[in-house]
């Protein structure tokens, strides 16, 4: 790019807003680790069913080393390794897993459980659930396959008016993990207008990665001419991120690295801030500010929202192949 970046600001001006938390979740750290662990374990190949996370520069550099990507289970020859992404997967999967003599390994992040054992939970409790959420979404699937009988899946506030159920009494309600604060909200307060003693669950199922990040982008935006997201174009929570940012009149959009930056978003654009969604690897992060550096923005400034300190331990099957080493309970550390 050679002149985009900003007439009408001075270099001095120009500067870029760093949010944090931004980036790797706790789920995506630990599916990653899982496939890297397998690999050096057992060897290549590995089969990994759909993409381990949302992220395509992921997914290409374990698929280097010897990950296998298969969208289904019956893609995997029989009696071989194969880890489940991160999003999960329906019981009708590890059905078919155990019908194959395949050897399962399980990186689904430990949230994305959460939801699952609720929907279980609520199911034998005799509710009608609906489920909040994006119906082409990997984790919706699965989600949706714990209790497929009595589980509507809505994804906006307008759906909810032709919902139909046995009992308006007995409903519960469960969302996807990365949704939109907002959008969820909105969707949750017209199903209470329409079913007023809906449950939920205890705590909600946006996880605690999805909302720091859409919070960050809340705090900054306003300070912001533009706001870049790093991320794929199937990342939810990163798609929500841009929604975020020109929900509050601020212009966003979705880049896979700093390729996809057109020269005339920058055009007038004093200050430009990056955050990540949370399958985003922080190299394409640093590859985008270098990119603004070298466009002029020469200052960077971290922007610190809130801390964010979240492990979660490695599946057994993990913990077992590399000798008993972890722990193989899912323990958020905030
Ligand atoms: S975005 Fe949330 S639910 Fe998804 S993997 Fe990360 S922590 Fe888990």
């Amino acid at each position: 790019m050679s002149n985009g970046a900003g007439t009408g600001a001075s270099p001095s001006d120009k500067r870029v807003l760093l949010l944090k938390p931004r980036g790797f979740c706790a789920g995506v750290v630990r599916a990653i680790d899982i496939v890297n662990i397998a690999l050096e374990t057992f060897g290549a190949p590995i089969y990994v069913r759909r993409e381990i996370v949302h992220n395509r520069h992921v997914v290409n550099e374990l698929a280097e080393k010897g990950a296998i990507f298969v969208h289904e289970i019956d893609d995997v020859p029989d009696g071989h390794r194969v880890i489940y992404s991160a999003h999960g997967v329906s019981p009708a999967v590890r059905e078919r897993s155990k019908g194959r003599n395949l050897k399962v390994i399980d990186a689904t992040c430990p949230l994305v459980t959460k939801v699952h054992i609720e929907a279980v939970k609520f199911a034998k409790q005799g509710y009608s659930l609906v489920l909040i959420g994006h119906r082409d979404h990997d984790e919706i699937e699965g989600t949706l396959g714990e209790a497929p009988q009595v589980t509507q899946v809505v994804s906006s506030a307008a759906e909810v008016d032709s919902l139909q159920v046995p009992d308006p009494n007995r409903v519960a309600y469960l969302t996807q993990t990365t949704l939109s604060l907002d959008e969820a909200r909105d969707i949750i307060h017209a199903l209470k207008e329409k079913f007023p003693n809906i449950v939920g669950p205890h705590s909600q199922d946006i996880c605690y990665a999805t909302e720091n990040r859409q919070v960050a982008v809340r705090n900054v935006a306003h300070n912001a001419d533009l706001v870049l997201v790093v991320g794929s174009t199937n990342s939810s929570n990163s798609n929500r991120l841009v929604e975020v940012s020109r929900n509050l009149g601020t212009k966003g959009y979705l880049i896979d690295d700093s390729r996809a930056i057109d020269p005339a978003w920058l055009e007038g654009v004093n200050n430009v801030a990056v955050t990540a969604g949370a399958s985003a690897p922080e190299v394409l992060v640093e590859d985008v500010v270098n990119y603004l550096r070298q466009n002029g923005y020469a200052s960077v400034e971290e922007v610190e929202v809130m801390p964010e300190n979240v492990r979660f331990g490695l599946p057994p099957e993990i913990v077992q192949a590399i000798g008993g080493a972890g722990g193989n309970e899912a323990v958020p550390v905030r």
